[in-house]
């Protein structure tokens, strides 16, 4: 099909043509004295993206998920419990491997298209009186359902509670996109990977680890081999890595990085919310249609997730809008599937890339059989998009 295909799924998000270039270098000696440029490039780099300076970011050839069986083995003992509110396929996928590795899962379950329970979360905490949560997993951005949640206001009720248990933070499509502040917030794991905010393939597993969880890994009994924080923190020290690493990606995150801090971190955050307001404008007052989110401070501003009309089948949706207009658009997932479809608008992106996505999604839509006023879409993110800039949105945010 001629032209290029758009990539409007929640991850993997588009590569900018400058990290693809930066990716395609020979081979080199990963045990050589020039190698550690690149890798503390890379770590030292990582610090600035989550906001510390007593954590160690680590990377691993994983994908996020890989992050999250880290988080659990390395600082856990078999058997502990740990705590998570479940509100989409991600916080599920979580909890699924808590329990699937041996440890004992409270599960708080929260509808679909609301964010984390905190006085819930809060509640469990006080309750437990002999402190065996060892452990709260929190999903920072649900990507299922399009909803962020609020991470500062969970490390104020786990201190409310004095509660001493692990914060683990699932950031994987939050991170370089929307903000995460690892020092400030009291997390202990942070868990994120390369294809989403950090505009990479996938490939990388990216998380950080407080000294608070370093130390608990010290004498966690969990087992675990290859993905040990103790063994990754060692040879990271000198700028090295237990086994081989992948140098493509890491020449490609160094890039991210860079362009990351080129725009400036708050920059990035503010175009997210921008351009996430203005596919909003499109959906909820240009097509007329609800998004899962239940409610505006949920709304995430890496992906939308927008609901259907009954009798509308939503991956006959997608399929269509692939084969007809190379559009790749988000799934709805388990609970949700074919209710909804996703529109991800995080990483690389620009207004008239999204005007291109909201475009073919209208037309998809009237294809479908939905009836809907065609342009109206269009016209209310443009409408917005010219009315506002990033850092004037930021702004509105913030009144
Ligand atoms: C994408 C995603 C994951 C899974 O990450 P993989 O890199 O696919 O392993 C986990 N959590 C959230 C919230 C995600 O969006």
């Amino acid at each position: 099909m001629a032209g290029r295909n758009f990539l409007f799924v929640p991850g993997p998000s588009n590569v900018p043509d400058r990290i693809l270039r930066s990716m395609l270098v020979p081979m080199e000696d990963h045990r050589s004295a020039a190698f550690p440029e690149l890798a503390l490039a890379c770590l030292n780099g990582l610090k600035t993206l989550f906001k510390t300076t007593t954590g160690s970011p680590l990377i691993f050839p994983s994908s996020g998920t890989g992050c999250w069986e880290a988080a659990l083995t390395n600082c856990l003992n078999p058997g502990d419990r740990v705590l998570i509110a479940r509100f989409g396929q991600f916080s599920h996928l979580w909890a699924d491997m808590s329990t699937r590795l041996g440890f004992e899962v409270e599960i708080l379950e929260t509808p679909w298209g609301d964010g984390a329970p905190i006085d819930r979360y809060q509640a469990a905490l006080r309750a437990d009186k002999e402190h065996k949560i060892k452990a709260v997993l929190f999903c920072q951005n649900e990507t299922a359902t399009g909803v962020t949640s609020d991470v500062a206001a969970m490390r104020k009720a786990l201190d409310g509670a004095a509660h001493p248990a692990l914060l683990f933070v699932d950031s994987v499509s939050a991170l370089a996109s929307i903000d995460f502040r690892m020092d400030e917030w009291g997390v202990d794991v942070c868990v994120s990977g390369s294809q989403k905010g950090l505009m990479l393939p996938a490939g990388l597993g990216i998380t950080c680890v407080s000294a608070k969880a370093l130390a608990a890994a010290r004498s966690a009994t969990a087992r675990r081999c290859y993905f040990d924080y103790a063994d990754m923190v060692k040879s990271n020290a000198t700028g090295y890595f237990p086994y081989t690493p992948t140098i493509p990606m890491l020449c490609g995150l160094r890039e991210s990085l860079a362009m990351l801090n080129e725009e400036g971190l708050e920059n990035v955050f503010h175009r997210h919310h921008y351009l996430a307001s203005g596919v909003r404008a499109a959906v909820l007052q240009g097509w007329k249609l609800k998004l899962c989110a239940s409610a505006p401070h949920w709304h995430s501003d890496t992906v939308s997730a927008i609901m259907l009309p009954d009798g509308i089948d939503g991956a006959a949706l997608i399929a269509h809008a692939f084969k007809r207009y190379n559009l790749s658009l988000g799934a709805g997932l388990s609970k949700v599937a074919g209710k909804l479809f996703r529109i991800g608008h995080l990483g690389d992106l620009n207004e008239l890339m999204l005007l291109g996505a909201i475009a073919g999604s209208e037309m998809a839509m009237q294809d479908v059989g939905m009836k809907l006023e065609p342009g109206s879409g269009i016209a209310a993110a443009q409408n917005y998009w010219r009315t506002h800039s990033p850092g004037a949105a930021a702004k509105d945010r913030a009144a």
